[in-house]
């Protein structure tokens, strides 16, 4: 009989990483985020052979003091939140101290940081089964690069669902689409295999950022849609949802944003499919790109380990508010829409 132990930090680091490193794109997923929420400005993202090989990301944020840079990579180690409480209204991106420490034991990672108030840079790997870490001095601006190698090198089952180089680029395309349509503000490059593939500038005016959704959504997009903007008490809700007519075969240009977070909600997802009913044939999908602004303590971001799902205190007020806005919206260019009826 087998008698209980404890299992090495890399292994159980490994297992937790089953969670939320599926496949390249969720690294960059995690990475992005941690730049944001480090205050980055401007982000630049290189991979190679669909991020298999390579992800580098390299941030303007705040950077890391040289003696936490071990701690970032271990598990449930966090800067973000201290107490529950602080869950409440979790401003941040990331809270659960994961992210790092579960990358880091499905691939090679060095992570190099100069924080902005240090005159000198550092870079921290780790090794072995108790991912010791090693630091040493590293020539660096202000700011963080995450280099992840070789992903999924020591966890053959995972690395045999990765797809054609290809797919997994258009993953993680995607993430970063997402990323770019949630923060206008920030400068987002990315370059495949040394191809620059998209350089976002940062977008501050409406031309601007209609400009950046263009080159997320395409060209047709915009003309083909209607700008929402309504605020009812502490709910808003702005962007642009894309006219009946502009229709697709495919639900694949839906971008809904809670409190600058990607999510897919089975109750959203209701709301815009009702708003739309009398509207859209059978089959077909809307286009959009919405914005939802809610007060942080109203909505529960900590339902599952990507943060997709979330849950909203209200769900019944937040459901309506989203219908009777789009079928507003729309009904003001499609005339012959009846008028909302109960959702
Ligand atoms: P979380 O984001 O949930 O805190 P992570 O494992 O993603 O957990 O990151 C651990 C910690 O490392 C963060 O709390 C943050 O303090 C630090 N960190 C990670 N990435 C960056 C970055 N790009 N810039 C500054 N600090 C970072
Ligand atoms: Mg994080």
């Amino acid at each position: 009989m087998t008698r209980i132990h404890q299992l090495s930090p890399r292994l159980s680091n490994q297992i937790a990483a089953g969670e939320v490193v599926e496949r390249p794109s969720s690294v960059v997923k995690e990475l992005l985020e941690n730049s944001l929420d480090a205050g980055a400005k401007r982000v630049d993202i290189d991979v190679e052979q669909g991020g298999v090989k390579l992800i580098r990301i390299r941030d303007d944020g705040q950077g890391i003091v040289k003696d936490d840079l071990a701690l970032a990579l271990s598990r449930h180690a966090t800067s973000k939140i201290i107490e529950l409480d602080d869950l409440e209204a979790v401003g941040t991106l990331g809270f659960r101290g994961e992210a790092l420490a579960s990358i880091s034991s499905v691939s090679r990672l060095t992570l190099s940081s100069r924080h902005v108030e240090s005159d000198q840079g550092w870079q921290v790997s780790v090794e072995g089964q108790e991912m010791t870490a090693t630091v040493k001095p590293a020539a660096h601006n202000v700011g963080t690069t995450l280099e992840v190698r070789d992903l999924f090198f020591n966890t053959p089952a995972r690395r045999k669902f990765l797809r054609k180089e290809k797919t997994e680029f258009g993953h993680l395309e995607e993430v970063v689409k997402r990323i770019a349509l949630s923060r206008f503000d920030i400068g987002i490059s990315l370059k495949h295999n040394q191809r620059i593939i998209h350089n976002f500038r940062p977008a501050t005016t409406e031309q601007e950022q209609a400009r950046r959704v263009t080159s997320v959504c395409g060209p047709n997009f915009i003309q083909n849609a209607v700008t929402v903007n309504v605020e009812v008490g502490e709910l808003k809700l702005w962007g642009w949802v894309g006219l009946p007519t502009f229709s697709r075969s495919q639900a694949d240009l839906q971008y809904f944003f809670v409190n600058g977070r990607v999510i897919r909600d089975k109750l959203v997802a209701h709301a815009i499919r009702q708003a739309y009913r009398d509207v859209l044939y059978h089959g077909r999908h809307p286009a959009f790109v919405l914005y939802l602004e809610l007060d942080p303590a109203t909505v529960d971001v900590n339902v599952h380990p990507t943060k997709h799902e979330v849950r909203f205190r209200d769900s019944r007020m937040v459901h309506d508010f989203l219908f009777r806005s789009l079928h507003r919206a729309l009904a003001e260019v499609t005339p012959d829409m009846q008028k909302p009826t109960a959702s």
